[in-house]
């Protein structure tokens, strides 16, 4: 996959390797940095996916050691980063003059319940 950036290998990586916890350690303080952050996180785990409620970085980090992390999150929108823009050819009709239309993508493409999505978005 050349889309991933080279620092979201780890997603990839084995759970119990160190590059994995590696990159867990890099996540969890990405996370943290992000503005506004009130100590409660979206968790990418694989069974969270990040529309599982907020968690305290102990609990994010005990399941993205314990269950993985969704390796499809590789752009982390839930944790201060920005959306990509450029690289999204979603076939958005060029008649869209909303401000919006990548959100709606993201939500359509995960099948995310935009209740819970504002819930982390906040
Ligand atoms: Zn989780």
């Amino acid at each position: 996959m050349s889309l991933v950036p080279p620092n979201r290998a780890w997603m990839k990586a084995p759970q119990a390797s160190t590059e994995y916890l590696d990159g867990v350690i890099s996540f969890l303080t990405f996370a943290q940095k992000k503005p506004g952050n009130d100590g409660w996180y979206c968790c990418p785990c694989v069974a969270c996916r990040n529309v599982n409620g907020k968690k305290t970085l102990h609990e994010v980090s005990d399941h993205l050691i314990r269950l993985g992390i969704d390796e499809t999150y590789t752009t982390w929108t839930f944790h201060g980063e920005p959306l990509p823009t450029s690289g999204i050819k979603k076939g958005i009709p060029s008649t869209s003059s909303s401000a919006t239309p990548r959100m709606v993508d993201l939500v359509n493409d995960a099948h995310i319940d935009p209740e819970s999505l504002d819930d982390c978005m906040d």
